[in-house]
């Protein structure tokens, strides 16, 4: 199938699954998802699929990250804090959605990977760093939203006290892949409203920086 109809099919699927948000649908339409998998998967670009990305990691189905975004509940006004950069895709969407995103891997030859499709794109509102998202990013906090992209046991505190007033936090939480639900956390003043929105399966957050292919 061509190309162009197979972006097109990705995007109707997109609708079939609930998500019907013309700025979310756009901003995925304007990435090309092909530049963001490796060669070999380059024909599966535009399935509603998850994809290996190298690193025992993988590129998120385009339905999650069209669930996560719309849950994000962004406007171009926004700071974003994302943990997880993995192949960038997420963050590229983002981008479209949002005045900046910082982004934070863990694993730096897929930042690097990540940093050479952002340039490629010309998307100059990503800043990205190579660290242990869990500490968050404190030398720019507050975020009025952070998203993670790998799951963690619990809602890490640190990212918590980094989100602004009214802002929002999506993150998968729970410890065997079987078990994870996406919870949508809204601070409200010192407290923090949680809505549990649906099961999912996400790689675990992992502790530390990594330079290279982990063992
Ligand atoms: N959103 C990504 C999917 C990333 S998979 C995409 O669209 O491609 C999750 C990513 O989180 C992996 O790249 C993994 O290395 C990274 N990760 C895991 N623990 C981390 C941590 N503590 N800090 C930063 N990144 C982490």
């Amino acid at each position: 199938m061509i190309e162009y109809e197979s972006r097109i099919r990705l995007i109707t699927e997109l609708r079939d699954h609930g998500i019907t948000d013309r700025d979310v649908l756009s901003a995925i339409e304007r990435v090309p998802r092909e530049m963001f998998v490796p060669p070999a998967f380059r024909a599966r670009a535009h399935d509603n699929a998850a994809l290996p990305i190298g690193h025992g990691q993988t590129i998120s189905q385009p339905a999650v990250v069209g669930y996560m975004t719309r849950e994000l509940e962004l406007d171009k006004r926004l700071k974003v804090l994302e943990i997880g950069t993995g192949s960038g895709y997420q963050t590229a969407v983002l981008s479209g959605l949002c005045r900046r995103v910082y982004t934070v891997e863990r694993l730096r030859p897929l930042l690097r990977e990540a940093e050479g499709r952002f340039e490629r794109l010309r998307l100059a509102n990503i800043t990205t760093r190579w660290d242990d998202g869990s500490r968050g990013w404190p030398e720019v906090a507050p975020f009025e939203r952070i998203i993670v992209t790998a799951a963690a046991v619990d809602v890490p505190p640190v990212l918590l006290d980094q989100l602004a007033p009214d802002g929002i936090m999506i993150l998968p939480v729970g410890g065997e892949e079987e078990d994870q639900q996406l919870l949508k956390c809204r601070r409200r003043g010192d407290s923090v409203d949680y809505e549990t929105l649906w099961p999912v399966r996400f790689v675990p957050l992992l502790p530390d920086a990594v330079d290279g292919s982990p063992p």
